[in-house]
């Protein structure tokens, strides 16, 4: 058997893929956009294996998938960003492209990347936060995935960070992600160019000029140059990013957290901050442990790298494309060392 897989990453706007070596090495990537249809998007899909498995010899293909699986990964119950509801997504893939493929959800395959190949470094109860345009969660509780009881945990980003605030998605106001992700930012430059002057600002002037070119990645790169109103929009992100870990710490008391995700890479304009915050809002601070919180290693290959090695470690453990995998197999994927 090959030590070869096929990691793909499907996202909203745009699917990555790799081949994969045993140590989370990519040796060949390609990129593509994400059509709009299943059929389409299972065409892609399969042109990108094909162009892979033209290259390598690879034994699988494991996909990392934004959207709600069932527990055993065999049913996309749901992708809000993607055309599959109620699809056997893996099952048929390998019909069609004649290899074994496993299914992961996105945040789940990216904590099992960084807890074997990158920052998580085998932590024993580690998170994994994916912040981009929302908020993804994978979590590594007591050395495996932990899932719930229906396969949905944990769904962080939802959570109700300000009573009443912001409109969310989901339906709900208020939640982690509306003040702490990508997107987010954008919507606190707004807010906070109408509570104050920002005269020294040149983001403020470009928000003024053309409102649609202020997105999280420029407001990034300005905090980077100094810019005051960028900064005070990353303290606010700082701010709530450490509230919500300290919400979290109490209920799972992680010994480290990872930031990953687009956001992820912009770690040094807002680590130090929400750190402090954290501390400082954690129930009994000063008398118990931190979690260490880290920026990412793999930064946004994590999803693809760590759908491959899920993929490695369901063959090597002599599951099937057709046979679901067990909890007891995806826990030997976190656990093996
Ligand atoms: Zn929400």
């Amino acid at each position: 058997m090959s030590d070869l897989t096929i990691g793909i990453d499907i996202g909203g706007t745009s699917i990555r893929a790799a081949v994969v070596d045993d140590r989370g090495e990519s040796m060949d990537t390609l990129r593509a956009a994400t059509p709009a249809t299943a059929q389409a998007l299972e065409h892609c899909l399969d042109r990108l294996v094909g162009e892979l498995g033209s290259r390598w010899s690879v034994s699988g293909v494991g996909l990392a998938i934004a959207g709600f699986l069932t527990r055993d990964r065999s049913t996309v119950r749901f992708a809000p960003h993607l055309p599959w509801r109620e699809a056997r997504v893996a099952e048929e893939m390998s019909a069609r492209v004649g290899l074994p493929v496993f299914a992961e959800h996105d945040a789940n395959a990216a904590a099992v990347a960084e807890w074997r190949f990158g920052a998580a470094g085998h932590g024993q109860n580690s998170l994994v936060l994916a912040i981009g345009t929302g908020i993804g969660a994978g979590l590594v509780f007591d050395g495996r995935l932990y899932r719930g009881s229906y396969g949905v945990a944990p769904e962080l980003g939802h959570i109700v960070i300000v009573p009443d605030g912001r409109p969310c998605s989901c339906g709900k106001r208020g939640c982690w992600e509306r003040y702490c992700s990508g997107t987010a930012l954008v919507d606190t430059v707004v807010e906070l160019l109408a509570d104050a002057e920002w005269g020294r600002s040149k983001l403020a002037d470009e928000s003024a000029a053309d409102p649609g070119s202020v997105t999280g990645r420029r407001i990034a790169a300005a905090a980077n140059e100094g810019d005051p109103l960028a900064l005070a929009a990353f303290a606010s992100f700082a701010s709530y990013l450490g509230q919500g870990l300290a919400m979290i710490a109490d209920v799972f008391d992680p010994d480290l957290i990872v930031i990953a995700g687009g956001v992820g890479r912009a770690s040094g304009l807002y680590l130090d901050d929400a750190r402090e915050q954290y501390a400082a809002m954690l129930t009994g601070a000063g008398y118990r442990t931190l979690a260490r919180i880290r920026g990412t290693q793999l930064g946004e290959s994590a999803g693809m790298i760590g759908a491959a090695e899920v993929a490695r470690t369901m063959l090597s453990d002599g599951a099937t494309a057709t046979r679901t995998a067990g909890d007891a197999q995806l826990a030997r994927a976190v656990l093996r060392d």
